[in-house]
């Protein structure tokens, strides 16, 4: 087994240690980093074709050349509120790795010329943030925070802000307005935090994973990253396994391996039993059944997006043949309305109701009606709200409804007659809460 890139504790215990990780190369790709123009250091992470861990797989090389090179106050913003159902990478490099995530927001913050970094924590994380301020100042005692890093002429002061444990403050700008002190929800872009994110100034926001693969792309070098992984997907990508897996936990990878690899790595479906479906990137990618064909797709960005669904930040959750889809489907449209911030109608009525629709389905209180009803009513929602959660929301009701349908069909023909409505009152009960009755 090659060593690991992040998950470096696994192969050097109490690497989370300034004195072991330095010991081990920390920081020499920070000092690296100061010796080259910072248009440099972003030309190497465009170069290694590093793409976002948080879930779009965004350039990142490309997204710190939007900042625009002015006078004046940048930032970078790390996004450490991982709160995606299954996920729970971040939380690893944070708690055994830190300084390699704060070595490389360092160095994307020179790249930039920011002057400030806002490490973002969801709010549960209280705890790790707290550890993380004590390996802050002990980076800054050893000169790699605060005034004249590293004996040179640039300076960047490193913020801890702790969230509240809202979903929807994981998206970029809900993200800047908590950090603000404003209600965590989504601005309207343009602009582009690029331009005008944090306190309105140029802000660059990565994932806790993105940047904590910055150190040895520059240490090491972009062509380094390339040789793991595909030329499209480079580098290696930690993989979240929870559901009905024999192993459940993180595993580091290179990209490009096949689900059924990745499978077997984590011991294989939990018990023995067959695999039924797999959530690619928690609940808010589409499932896909557990057929050959899928197995045999490789984990990169555009093979997942070629099934029809997304890798986002490999939360993969493994669904076995006892699984009842309309039930799991319950449990995330509820997560969905749960989170959905309300600040747009189509999300804020949408994920409402299909809960709503969903609870009616699963109550064996529906018509057949209703499962064309929630299809309808979440391709409404597509493409029509102010933020990705409204996407989000419909992705397990369409997806378990295309591959599914023989389940929901099974519920709707096994409704109560007693509670069962007229099929072609289904759409007029969405619109008139009053007499739905539920
Ligand atoms: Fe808020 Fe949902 Fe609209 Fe996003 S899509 S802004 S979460 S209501």
């Amino acid at each position: 087994m090659p060593p690991h890139i992040l998950l470096r504790e696994l192969d050097i215990p109490d690497i989370r240690n300034f004195d072991v990780y330095t010991a081990n190369g920390g920081y020499e790709g920070l000092r690296k980093a100061l010796t080259m123009k910072p248009d440099e250091v972003t030309q190497v992470v465009k170069d290694s074709n590093l793409r976002g861990r948080g879930g779009a797989g965004f350039p990142t090389g490309l997204k710190w050349s939007f900042v625009p090179k002015v006078e004046g106050p940048k930032y970078v913003a790390v996004n450490a509120d991982e709160s995606e159902p299954g996920t729970f990478k971040d939380r690893q490099i944070l708690e055994n790795n830190p300084h390699q995530l704060l070595e490389g927001a360092l160095i994307c913050a020179y790249a930039i010329q920011a002057t400030a970094i806002y490490i973002y924590c969801r709010g549960e994380f209280w705890d790790l943030a707290h550890n993380l301020e004590e390996q802050i100042e002990v980076a800054r005692k050893a000169g790699w925070v605060g005034q004249n890093i590293g004996g040179s002429h640039w300076s960047c002061e490193v913020y801890i802000h702790l969230g509240a444990g809202a979903y929807i403050c994981g998206e970029e700008s809900a993200l800047l307005n908590s950090i603000e002190g404003k209600l965590g929800q989504p601005r309207v872009r343009p602009p582009f935090p690029a331009v005008s994110g944090l306190y309105a100034a140029p802000t660059v926001i990565n994932n806790v994973e993105t940047l904590a693969n910055v150190p040895p792309i520059i240490v090491n070098g972009a062509a380094w990253f390339k040789t793991m992984g595909t030329e499209k997907s480079p580098g290696p990508k930690i993989f979240c396994m929870s559901g009905h897996i024999a192993r459940p936990g993180n595993y580091e990878l290179p990209l490009g391996i096949t689900f059924r690899e990745l499978i077997e790595t984590a011991g294989g479906v939990a018990n023995g039993k067959k695999l039924k479906a797999i959530l690619p990137s928690g609940a808010s990618g589409p499932m896909v059944p557990g057929t050959d064909q899928v197995l045999d797709t490789k984990l990169t960005y555009e093979d997942v997006a070629a099934l029809g669904t997304v890798l986002g930040s490999a939360s993969v959750i493994i669904l076995d043949e006892d699984t009842d889809i309309v039930w799991a489907t319950l449990k995330m449209a509820r997560f969905f309305r749960h989170e959905s911030c309300g600040k747009c109608t189509p999300c804020r009525e949408g994920t409402y109701w299909l809960e709503k629709r969903m609870e009616a389905i699963y109550g064996r209180k529906a018509a057949p009606a209703d499962v064309k009803l929630i299809e309808d009513v979440a391709m409404q929602m597509q493409g029509k709200c102010l933020c990705a959660l409204g996407d989000f929301a419909t992705s397990p009701i369409l997806s378990s409804v295309k591959h599914f349908r023989s389940e929901y069909d099974a519920y709707v023909a096994s409704a109560q007659p007693a509670v069962r409505p007229a099929a072609g009152a289904a759409r007029g009960r969405a619109a008139a809460p009053a007499a739905a009755g539920d």
